[in-house]
């Protein structure tokens, strides 16, 4: 059996965990993220939630093939260091690759989440192998990565660029880039928070399915904004799907289903017959799974 170990460090949460070639998560854990400040707590907690999965692996006669990490922002051209980042500055110019593969003594492949998150949905979740693809991750920010032909888009970053960083409403909030009214500053956690009374995004989703029908009326809001974000991005990179993920998306029908009516509503007739956007069947895992693709089934 091929294995990887994979860590998917978000701006709220790092998850981990061993996944097979099967894109089966085999064990798992999540911890929380400290964005700001000395990165080596964060490290020494990530080491001493894998070492114990990597040591069962070991008894079993295992070695994983080695450690693929997804990490939010922008990446320096060899895959060394996230070097920007706005909602994880503790992380930036820090090498992440060679700590992980002195910590370990395993080789290390570094990738951005949203590249990551993208990477599973077409390897193993619910657009496979779509010929152009965006899968967008809606969580402490939001990220987007694009597979086009078989390959992911890297242009700046190491990435599609910024897409949550397009401008929906120049009067609207001000964004963590320093801009107004971005895509993830009207589509975020903190933004499905704000429209719930300040509430945190699992309590909204939780009230939403008990029939709250504030809680409904934010993820609906939330899912108007998405969908008019994603008919902008669609006469870029003309997908034939969307993948949407990521913590905020846990909500799913609540949200997708506003997002799919607010998309149609707004793109050009082409891209509003002929896209299909779906959630993720990951609840979350997707950056976890798109890690362990470096090592197991890695894309150009
Ligand atoms: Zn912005």
């Amino acid at each position: 059996m091929r294995l990887a170990a994979a860590v998917d460090i978000g701006g709220t949460s790092t998850k981990i965990g061993i996944v097979g070639e099967d894109g089966h998560i085999s064990a798992r854990a999540a911890i929380p993220t400290s964005a700001a400040g000395d990165p080596l707590p964060l490290l020494e907690a990530i080491g001493s939630t894998l070492r114990p999965m990597l040591d069962a692996l070991g008894t079993s006669g295992l070695t994983p093939l080695g450690i693929g990490v997804s990490v939010a922002g922008f990446l320096d051209p060899d895959h060394s260091a996230m070097i920007e980042n706005a909602n994880l500055r503790a992380l930036c110019g820090f090498p992440l690759r060679p700590a992980f593969e002195e910590m370990f003594a395993l080789d290390c492949r570094l990738e951005v989440d949203s590249n990551a998150a993208v990477l599973a949905e077409y390897r193993y979740g619910a657009a496979q192998g779509v010929r152009r693809l965006l899968g967008v991750t809606v969580g402490t920010g939001l990220g987007g990565g694009v597979i086009l032909d078989g390959a992911l888009l890297r242009h700046t970053g190491e990435c599609a660029g910024d897409v949550g960083h397009i401008i929906l409403d120049p009067e609207g909030p001000p964004c963590s880039c320093g801009a107004r009214g971005c895509l993830e500053a009207m589509v975020s956690a903190a933004a499905l928070s704000r429209r719930a009374g300040g509430r945190p995004v699992r309590d909204v989703i939780t009230s939403a399915r008990g029939g709250d029908q504030g809680a409904v009326t934010a993820l609906a809001e939330t899912g108007w904004w998405l969908g008019l974000g994603l008919a902008s991005l669609s006469p870029l990179f003309a997908p034939h799907a969307i993948t949407v993920g990521g913590g905020v998306a846990a909500a799913g029908e609540l949200l997708l289903a506003p997002t799919r009516e607010s998309y149609r509503r707004h793109a050009t007739p082409a891209h509003a017959r002929d896209v299909r956007i779906t959630g993720s069947r990951f609840h979350g895992w997707e950056g976890v799974v798109g890690a362990a693709c470096l090592f197991l089934t890695p894309l150009p």
